[in-house]
């Protein structure tokens, strides 16, 4: 076996808070720097601010990019990386470049708004989001990539479409960058694939402290809150996240008409977000798991029902208004803090046949969690709004793995974890699984500082 090596990471971001993730690993002995991860930090305006920041690393310095999934907490930033002077090669599945070009272009237009409302210069623009997918390069998963003495793997997590934690080999070592680790078994993704040889690990801890109620309800409480609406003549509404969440409520919603068990009735797709993002999933259903896979072959393909109507354009999004009230509208923001949903809720919130459906967590503040909250007045484009409607919170549609099964996975390491540094998580949530780690795996554990430096030895 060859000599010891030491090697630095870096936390600049998704350290002691959730979003933000942007990681470095350096092997100072030849000369090399991999990132994992540019995203957007997402929160209070002040920790938003900090996008705007200049890296705190020479992004010229680094050999490559490597992008676990395609949220924009962790590719957000990739287009400023490139602006400020990255011109290593980006590295991440196929479906993960797709949704990011979708999403970052998306995002680009709400940013810029923000940004002059704030006085604060644009983070980034087209040609830095075209530069960026010029220097980008697909790999599938398990496919090898060899840098120097390092051969770095993508394994499937199953949180999105094409969502991968990233394995370095060095000196016979392994490094695994978590991302997001799926919330398994999910409707139409595989399971999180099993690392039984970490030597270390940074992970993800969204849900470190707490534990998900049975996944098992969820569908039967979709199907009553379809079938009630329906029955009192009234619209359902759905403020949706556009990746993966609006793809799994589509395929329950369809599988659910296509077996008789909620009435026919027309379900919009009203964001042009989500419609472009379920297209990749269309077209990468070769990702799906094997169930997922049955029945898109065994009927006329997923994503597609008579039913179901996209309405990209905003004449077609008012249109909706004026079909028969028997409808689901699924609609972004996921917290109703902008997109679309805002315009349905406007409408439909006063009348008392209608329901409103959360299917996501709730930000303190957002319009969302006033709604879940039981506020019987809301605020909405200055206007008052009063809430007729009845609002929902159905349980069960994270994609993110929970406390327990945070700790099965890292588990399956445990005889060869040196150390594992929780991070992309709310401090609380993350030191509640560093003990839990610490405690029943006896495997060492630590919560790293934003902007911490740690030396570790393979
Ligand atoms: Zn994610």
């Amino acid at each position: 076996m060859a000599t010891n090596k030491k090697l630095n990471i870096y936390f600049y971001g998704g350290a002691g808070k959730v979003t933000g993730a942007n990681f470095m690993l350096e092997d100072l002995e030849s000369d090399k720097r991999f990132l994992v991860d540019c995203g957007l930090i997402q929160g209070t305006r002040a920790s938003e601010r900090e996008n705007y920041d200049p890296f705190t690393y020479d992004p010229s310095k680094i050999e490559a990019l490597f992008i676990t999934h395609a949220h924009l907490d962790h590719i957000g930033r990739i287009p400023k990386l490139v602006h400020d002077g990255f011109t290593g090669t980006i590295y991440s599945t196929p479906p993960t470049k797709e949704i990011s070009q979708v999403s970052l272009l998306d995002s680009m237009n709400v940013l810029a708004h923000d940004a002059t409302e704030q006085n604060l210069p644009t983070l980034y623009d087209e040609a830095d989001v075209n530069r960026a997918m010029s220097q980008w390069q697909t790999v599938e998963y398990h496919q090898p990539i060899k840098i120097g003495e390092t051969t770095i793997v993508l394994r499937d997590t199953g949180h999105i479409l094409g969502s991968a934690m990233i394995e370095f080999m060095i000196n016979g070592k392994k490094i695994v960058f978590t991302g997001d680790l799926g919330n398994s078994p999910a409707p139409l993704l595989r399971d999180t694939e099993e690392v039984t040889d970490a030597t270390f690990m940074v992970m993800e801890s969204v849900y470190g402290d707490r534990n998900h109620e049975d996944r098992d309800l969820r569908r039967h409480n979709l199907e009553d809150i379809i079938e009630e609406t329906m029955r009192r003549g009234g619209t359902l509404m759905i403020p949706a996240f556009s990746v993966e969440r609006t793809q799994e409520l589509l395929f329950e919603i369809e599988n659910m008409m296509e077996n008789s068990r909620i009435p026919l009735v027309p379900v919009f797709l009203d964001s042009p977000l989500a419609i472009a993002v379920t297209s990749v999933y269309k077209k990468y259903s070769n990702y799906f798991n094997k169930e997922a896979t049955h029945i898109r072959l065994a009927g006329d393909g997923i994503f597609k029902f008579p039913q179901l109507h996209l309405t990209p354009t905003a004449e077609q999004s008012k249109a909706i208004l004026h079909s028969p009230a028997r409808k689901i509208i699924i609609a972004g923001s996921g917290m109703s803090n902008g997109g679309r949903i805002i315009h349905h809720e406007k409408n439909y919130l006063p009348d008392a046949k209608s329901n409103l459906l959360l299917a996501g967590y709730q930000e303190v503040g957002s319009l969302g969690r006033q709604l879940q909250e039981g506020a019987r007045l809301v605020k909405i484009h200055g206007e008052e709004i009063p809430v007729r409607a009845k609002v929902v919170s159905i349980q069960g549609y994270s994609a993110h793995k929970d406390s327990d099964h945070l700790l099965k996975f890292v588990e399956s390491s445990a005889d060869h974890l040196k150390k594992v540094f929780v991070c992309m998580g709310e401090p609380r949530a993350s030191l509640f699984l560093t003990q839990r780690i610490r405690d029943y795996l006896g495997v060492d554990a630590m919560v790293p500082s934003a902007g911490q430096k740690v030396e570790i030895e393979v």
